[in-house]
Formats: structure tokens, sequence, C-alpha cells
């Protein structure tokens, strides 16, 4: 017999069923992510979302191509935020690899004074720029003991081996290698090639296999191991950062699409195996190149526009407004012309934001702010959403010059702005962006350059 008790729990039951399913449907937000190639309904997990970004390799940070993928994803986050979810983020140091051992031997510096030096600069933008800063910020040589507990594991499940000093993945002991960025195998090397693989290293059984720990080189910085004194790999690194911030999944992966191969998509092959968890990262996120002068701006071909070049010409408003009008997705080419019409634009949100409305009737924005929600839902379509917030602006304006109440749009309008990293009449950086960031600079003294 059903008792008035029974009846009650199963209705409470169903209540709390209902209305998760609800909580689901109504964050509603779809990424695209680079390994199913699809739009995809993004739903935190216990509403935390755990975010690992591929950070700098501190030598000539940071241009416009470093910014434009640390500001998509530091909306994303204020985003996600603003939603209710409670974002982890990760983002890590490549403070050893070839490139910073090779520029500190150039410079006539160690690479871990070059590292810090750099580091600190890229920290100072990113407080320049309004960008919330990471919960957890490890370098590389913070964590050799887990690099070489995944090297031995991935050795004992016959997915890596160990060659004069050095190990290597087996590229061919994992079947699903190429996942993520879907090049042919035939294509794999040569694009490999470009981005850090060495073919001919006569060690490896196949040119394709990674590397995931180093043999001392003449004159290299090393640190012990099971196969003698070296350096991780670039791609363990990665692997390792995560894992031991987050353990064996995470939520969003994140970084620049020219990390797509190899790199993310060796740090799949070393994860999964490595934990034996089915995925890696639930969706992969990467932002587009940005363009100079008609080619990728890029070290080698020295077309970079560094931030610190445009800061004490441009406000960091008007360098946010800028690249949010860009989608991360999509490849785009600077322009100082561009970038001035976004000071005009900031002036412009300036005004709406503290333009002195009436006592007349509250202006209606929902409209705005609805529209403005749809468009980061979708992809984090930020152009779209600063086209919302410049149009609003006008509005607001209107309806200010009209006598109208203006006060509950401005504060709606001011909460939209800074999902955009926008600060408009605000003296510089957040307070909890700079302490933040501040936190993380004390671990990188800067002794020289
Ligand atoms: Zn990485």
């Amino acid at each position: 017999m059903l008792t008035a008790t029974d009846a009650s729990i199963r209705f409470f039951i169903f209540c709390v069923i209902e209305l998760n399913k609800y909580d689901d449907i109504i964050f509603g937000m779809k990424l695209y992510n680079t390994q199913s190639r699809a739009l995809e309904n993004f739903e935190p997990q216990a509403q935390t979302v755990r975010l690992y970004v591929c950070g700098v390799t501190p030598y000539d940070t940071t241009h416009l191509g470093h910014a434009a993928t640390y500001c998509a994803f530091d909306v994303l986050i204020r985003f996600l935020e603003y939603k209710g979810a409670q974002v982890r983020y990760c983002q890590n140091v490549t403070d050893i690899d070839d490139d910073t051992i090779r520029e500190a031997a150039k410079r006539g510096t160690t690479w871990k004074e070059l590292g810090n030096f750099w580091t600190a600069h890229f920290m100072r933008d990113m407080i320049a720029l309004n960008v919330r800063p990471p919960d957890y910020y490890p370098r590389a040589t913070d964590t050799i003991a887990e690099i070489i507990e995944f090297d031995k594991t991935l050795i004992e499940k016959g997915f890596a081996y160990e060659s004069g000093g050095s190990v290597y993945f087996h590229v061919d002991a994992y079947k699903n290698f190429g996942q993520l960025s879907h090049i042919p195998r035939a294509d794999m090397l040569a694009v490999a090639n470009e981005r850090g693989n060495f073919p001919d290293d006569p060690k490896k059984r196949d040119p394709l296999d990674f590397v995931l720990w180093q043999a001392q080189a003449q004159g290299e910085p090393a640190w012990a191991s099971p196969w003698g004194p070296g350096r991780p790999g670039w791609h363990i690194e990665c692997s390792a950062m995560n894992y031991k911030t987050f353990g064996p999944t995470i939520d969003i992966h994140g970084g620049g699409a020219d990390l797509v191969f190899p790199h993310h998509e060796c740090e799949i092959a070393q994860t999964v195996n490595f934990t034996g968890e089915d995925y890696f990262a639930r969706i992969w996120m990467h932002t587009a190149m940005v363009g100079y002068e008609g080619e990728k701006m890029s070290k080698s071909l020295g077309n970079l526009v560094m931030v610190s070049q445009l800061l004490p010409k441009y406000t960091p408003d008007a360098i946010r407004l800028y690249l949010a009008k860009h989608h991360y997705r999509v490849p785009w080419e600077f322009t100082y012309d561009d970038l001035d019409a976004s000071v005009v634009q900031c002036t412009h949100l300036t005004q709406a934001a503290q333009a002195p409305g009436g006592d007349g009737r509250p202006m209606d924005y929902s409209y705005a702010q609805e529209k403005f929600e749809n468009a980061l839902d979708n992809d984090l379509d930020a152009p779209t959403a600063v086209g919302v917030l410049c149009e609003l602006a006008g509005a607001i304006i209107e309806h200010a010059d009209a006598r109208l109440d203006v006060g509950a749009a401005q504060v709606w309008f001011r909460r939209a702005a800074s999902i955009l990293g926008l600060r408009l009449d605000a003296f510089g950086p957040e307070a909890h962006v700079r302490a933040g960031w501040e936190q993380h600079l004390n671990r990188f003294p800067v002794t020289g350059a």
C-alpha cells in the first residue's frame, strides 16, 4: 500500500530529476569541438568546468596572436561564470624545451632567467588587458616527477620504448592516433617536421615517433631519470601538468590552432594510454591564427605586433574590443585602421554607461540581453555580442536623451561589457585580476633578460 509519505518521496524524487533535466537544458551553450568537428552542447558537470589552455613558451611574448588566444578564453571563462558555472582554470608555462634552450644560448643567458623574464613580461601584458588569471600556473620543470611516472607507465603498457637514454612514444602502438587532427597518416610526418619533430633521429623506430624523455645533450640542462640524465619532451609536459592539476579527464582543452597537430594529438595519445580512460578532454577548442601584412604573425617571419607596443598608444579596452570583434575560430588580419575604429566604439560604449537618464519609465533592455546571451551561447560568437552591445549603447543614449530611466539598463550593460573584459570608465584592470597574476608573478623572480 502506498502511504502518503511514499507518495511525497516519489514526487520529490520526480521533481529533482525533472529539475536536473531542466538545469541541463537551460545552460544551453554550444561549443565547436575540434575532435568531433561539430558544435556540441556543453553542460558543466556539477557546475564546475575544468579548463586547461596551453600557455606560452616564454621567449617572444606577448604578440597579438597570443593576446587573441588568451582573451578568447577569458571571454569564455567570464561568460561561463556569468551563467553560474564555476571555472577551475589551468594555464602552463613551457619553461624548458628546444626553443627556450636555443634562445637562451643565443642571448647569453640561462633558460631559467630567460623564462622568468618573458613569463613576467607576459603576465604584465595579461594584467594590462584585464585577463582573468589562471587558478593554476604550473611550470613544466615543477612537474618532472609526474612526467617520469607517465613515461614509465607508457613503457610498461607497451606504448613507449627507451632508446639510448631517451624515451619515445611509438605511434604505431596506438591505433587512434589522428583522432583529433584528422590528418591522414601519410601527411602527418610533413606537418610534424614543421613543428619540432626530428624525423632523422637514429634512436627512433619510426620517424613519426615523438620524444617523451630526451637524453642530455652536451651543455643542456638535465634532470635525473631511470634512463639517465635528460629533460622532458614538449608534449608530455602538458599531459603531466594537466593530470597533476585535474586528474584523468578535463572538460575543455584549449590552445592556438597550430597546436592541434602534433602537440594536442600527442597529448591525447599520452594521457588516455596512461589513464586508461576513453577520453581526455570533452571539448577541444582552438583559436585561429592572426595575420599581419599578408602573412601569419610569427617570430620567424618577423611580423609580430607586440601588445607592449600597442599599450602606450591604445587603451586596453580598445585592444580587447578589437580582439572580441573577431570570432575565435576565424583567421583574421591585424590592421591599425581597424584598431583605430575600436577606439571610437569604446568612447561610444563609455558614453552609454555614463549617460544620465531621467525619471521617466524604465528602459526595456531584455531584447539586448537575450541577443547577447544567445550570441555567446552559440560557440562564443563575440563579434555578434559586440554588435549587440554597440546597438544597446546607442539605444541607452537615445533613451537617456529622452529623459527615460536607463539605470537598470546601464547596470546590465556594464555587466555585459565586463564579460568581454572591458572596463569602460574604470581605471586599470579589476583588482582580482591584478592580485591573482601578482601571486603567480612571485614565483618568477626576474634576475636578468
Ligand atoms: Zn600544451
